[in-house]
C-alpha cells in the first residue's frame, strides 16, 4: 500500500489473492515464502511513454502508452493491451498481476504482463487508429519479440488494431514473427481465436454446472457487455441451450424476452460499429435503458463481460433476490469484493475471471505454438484443445479449492493454483 498509494484496482487484485493465500498460510504454511510474495507483487519492468500522432484534421494529439511487464518465471511476458480512456497505470497492473495467475492456470509456458492506452478508439477513423497503432510501436517495438514479451488484444483492441501494430512492427524490425497473438488468419493468426474468451467462459460454467448435476439448458442468462468477450459468450451459452436476455455497453443495457438476436448484435458491433441501443430498432418487443447495467433484469445465470467493477453490491443484491445461482466472471475482475462476499454467502456458485476467462490467453498460446512450428491447425483441434484446458482450469480450482478446506470457493482454487506454480518456478530461478 505504502508504495502504490494511487493504485486502488492493483490493490484490489492484490488483496483478493492475498486473503487466499490466507488459507494457505493456515493449512501450509510452508509453502509460503515471503520474499517470493516480496517480488511477486512488484513487476518486473513498467513502460511509460509517449505516443503522439496526428489526427483528421492535421493536429497532433498525444496519449499515454503503457506496458508492465510483471512476471517471466513460466514464460515471455503475455497479456493484451487496452486502449480506453479510463486506461492508468493502476489498471494495467491490476491486468498485468492477475494475467500472471490466469497463465499459470493455463498450463500454458507464458509468463504475465499488460498494456495499453488512454486512446479512445470509438469515433476515430480507421486512418486515425492507423496513425496511433503506428506511433504506439515506433515505442513498444524495442521491449517485445516472440520469445520476450508478446501483447495481444483487449478492451478497444480487436482485429483491426492488432493488424496495425503488427505491420509497424514487421516493418521496423524487418522481420516476420509471432510477436502479437490475435492476428488475422490470412496472416498468422488462430482459428477460433475471435471465439475463445467467450467461448471458454461457457465451456467453464458448462464444467461448473456439470459438477452440480445441471446445464445450461433451459437456463436465463443475463449478459454484460457487447464486444468480443460478451457476443461470443452470447453465441456458445445460445448453443448450449440458454436463452440470452441481455447485453450492454457504457451507455446502458438492451433486454430482449425472446432472446438476443446475435446477427443483429454483429451487425451493429462488427460491421457498423454502433451502439448497442440500436438493437431495438429492428427488434420492436426489446427494450433499452439507458444509463443503467443489466443485473436487474432476472436469471440463473449472470455472465459479466464489460470491464472491472461493473457488478456491486447493489447489484448482487439484485441477483440473489431473482435466483440467479452462478455468476461467471468473463471480464476481468467485474464483481467488487463485497458484491463477491455476498453472493458467495448466499450460496452462488462463483468464477473468478482469472479462471473463467482463460480462454482467450490459452487460445493465444495455442497461436504462439502454431507460429513456432509454422503450422495452422483446424478450428476443430483449437476448439477441442480450448475446450480441454477450460475444463481442466475448473477441475484445479475445484479440487485445490476442496485440498484447502474451501469446497467450492472456485476464487480460492484459482489464487492458490496459480500462485504455486509460479512461486515454485520463481524460487528455483533464485533472486532475480
Ligand atoms: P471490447 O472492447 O470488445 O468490448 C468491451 C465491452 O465492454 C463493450 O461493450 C464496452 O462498451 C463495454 N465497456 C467497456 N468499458 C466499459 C465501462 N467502463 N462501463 C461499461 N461498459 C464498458 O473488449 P473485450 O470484449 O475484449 O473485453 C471485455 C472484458 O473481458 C475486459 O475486462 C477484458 O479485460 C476481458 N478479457 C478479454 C479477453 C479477450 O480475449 N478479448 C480475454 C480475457 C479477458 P463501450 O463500447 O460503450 O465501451
Amino acid at each position: 500500500k505504502k508504495r502504490n498509494p494511487n493504485d486502488p484496482e492493483f490493490l484490489q487484485a492484490v488483496e483478493e489473492v492475498f486473503e487466499s493465500l490466507n488459507v494457505v498460510a493456515q493449512v501450509h504454511p510452508e509453502q509460503l515464502d515471503e520474499d517470493v510474495l516480496l517480488r511477486m507483487v512488484e513487476p518486473e519492468r513498467q513502460i511509460i511513454f509517449r505516443v503522439p500522432w496526428v489526427d483528421d484534421n492535421g493536429k497532433t494529439q498525444v496519449n499515454r502508452g503503457f506496458r508492465v511487464q510483471f512476471n517471466s518465471a513460466i514464460g515471455p511476458y503475455k497479456g493484451g493491451l487496452r486502449f480506453h480512456p479510463s486506461v492508468n497505470i493502476s489498471i494495467i497492473k491490476f491486468l498485468g498481476f492477475e494475467q500472471v495467475f490466469k497463465n499459470s492456470l493455463t498450463t500454458l509456458p507464458m509468463g504475465g504482463g499488460k498494456g495499453g492506452s488512454d486512446f479512445d478508439p470509438k469515433g476515430k477513423s480507421d486512418g486515425e487508429v492507423m496513425r496511433f497503432c503506428q506511433s504506439f510501436m515506433n515505442e513498444l517495438y524495442r521491449h517485445i519479440g516472440p520469445n520476450t514479451d508478446v501483447p495481444a488484444g483487449d478492451i478497444g483492441v480487436g482485429g483491426r488494431e492488432i493488424g496495425y501494430l503488427f505491420g509497424q512492427y514487421k516493418r521496423i524490425r524487418d522481420e516476420w514473427s509471432g510477436v502479437l497473438t490475435g492476428k488475422g488468419l490470412s496472416y498468422g493468426g488462430s482459428l477460433g481465436r475471435t471465439e475463445a474468451t467467450g467461448y471458454g467462459l461457457c465451456y467453464f460454467t458448462e464444467a461448473m454446472l456439470k459438477d452440480k448435476g445441471t446445464s445450461f439448458e433451459g437456463k436465463k442468462v443475463v449478459i454484460s457487455g457487447s464486444g468480443n468477450v460478451a457476443i461470443y459468450a452470447c453465441q456458445k451459452a445460445t448453443e448450449l441451450g440458454a436463452t440470452v436476455l441481455t447485453m450492454s455497453d457504457s451507455n446502458g443495457f438492451i433486454y430482449d424476452p425472446n432472446g438476443i438476436d446475435l446477427d443483429t448484435v454483429k451487425e451493429i458491433k462488427e460491421v457498423r460499429r454502433g451502439r448497442i441501443k440500436e438493437y431495438v430498432d429492428s427488434h420492436p418487443l426489446a427494450t433499452y435503458t439507458p444509463n443503467e447495467r443489466p443485473w436487474s433484469i432476472p436469471c440463473d445465470i449472470a455472465l459479466p463481460c464489460a470491464t472491472q467493477n461493473e457488478l456491486d453490491l447493489e447489484d448482487a443484491k439484485k441477483l440473489v433476490a431473482s435466483n440467479c445461482f452462478c455468476v461467471c466472471e468473463g471480464a476481468n475482475m467485474p464483481t467488487t469484493p463485497d458484491a463477491i462476499h455476498y453472493l458467495m454467502s448466499n450460496g452462488v456458485l462463483y468464477a473468478p475471471g482469472k479462471a473463467s476467462n482463460a480462454g482467450g490467453v490459452a487460445c493465444s498460446g495455442l497461436e504462439m505454438s502454431q507460429n513456432a512450428e509454422h503450422l495452422s491447425w483446424t478450428l476443430e483441434e483449437v476448439d477441442k484443445k480450448l475446450k480441454g484446458i477450460m475444463v481442466s482450469i475448473f477441475e484445479t480450482c475445484r479440487d485445490t479449492a476442496m485440498e484447502y478446506g474451501r469446497p467450492d470457493e472456485y476464487v480460492v482454487g484459482a489464487n492458490i493454483a496459480g500462485f504455486l506454480k509460479v512461486a515454485d518456478a520463481m524460487k528455483a530461478q533464485g533472486c532475480v
